[in-house]
């Protein structure tokens, strides 16, 4: 089992990111990542391996922001990659979502989201859902809540998620099943 960790404030978020991920270590893990929004800039970074290795990243390539997602992964569905990681974006890395859980379904609708002309990009089951709520946003959802609930019909399965968008840089959203 995983986790995933979110955060809106004043604080440097990755700093609140990374302590709050290492709250969660116990629970196991094989790749860790954030993502974080700085105005409507979207920063994405993972890492696979123990913490230390993102913690090394941020130094490396500091993220900024003021708002942000983390999510430690035990992985389910795909090697232990980087690629695999948590965050996973949407075809235009216009949105970053985390996942904890399985979608039991994931084939059926990353075949459908093929046919749409979605690009996949990882072999993970949790991809589906930064590509669903893109879709549900070019169809005409105009918040990222509206598109998340859109989405979260089509799923099943058990999952905790979290979710950022560009284009609604002071929100975060959360779902759990
Ligand atoms: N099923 C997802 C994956 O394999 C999430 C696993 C988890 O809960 O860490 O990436």
């Amino acid at each position: 089992m995983c986790g995933i960790v979110g955060y809106t404030g004043t604080k440097n978020v990755s700093k609140v990111l990374l302590d709050s991920l290492s709250r969660l270590e116990y629970r196991g893990y094989d790749s860790a990542g954030l993502a974080t929004l700085n105005g409507s800039d979207l920063y994405l970074t993972r890492e696979t391996g123990a913490l230390k290795n993102l913690e090394q990243t941020v130094i490396d390539f500091p993220i900024k922001g003021n708002i942000g997602i983390g999510h430690t992964r035990w992985a389910t569905h795909g090697e232990p990659t980087r690629y695999n990681a948590h965050p996973h974006a949407d075809c235009d890395d216009n949105l970053a979502v985390v996942h904890n859980g399985i979608i039991e379904n994931f084939l059926e609708l990353k075949e459908k989201l093929i046919k749409y002309g979605h690009k996949f990009r990882s072999d993970t089951d949790s991809e589906v859902i930064a590509h669903l709520i893109e879709d549900y946003l070019k169809k005409g959802a105009s918040t990222l809540e509206q598109a998340i609930h859109c989405t979260l019909m089509d799923l099943k399965g058990t999952y905790a998620i979290a979710a950022i968008w560009r284009k609604e840089p002071d929100k975060l959203v959360a779902a759990r099943n």
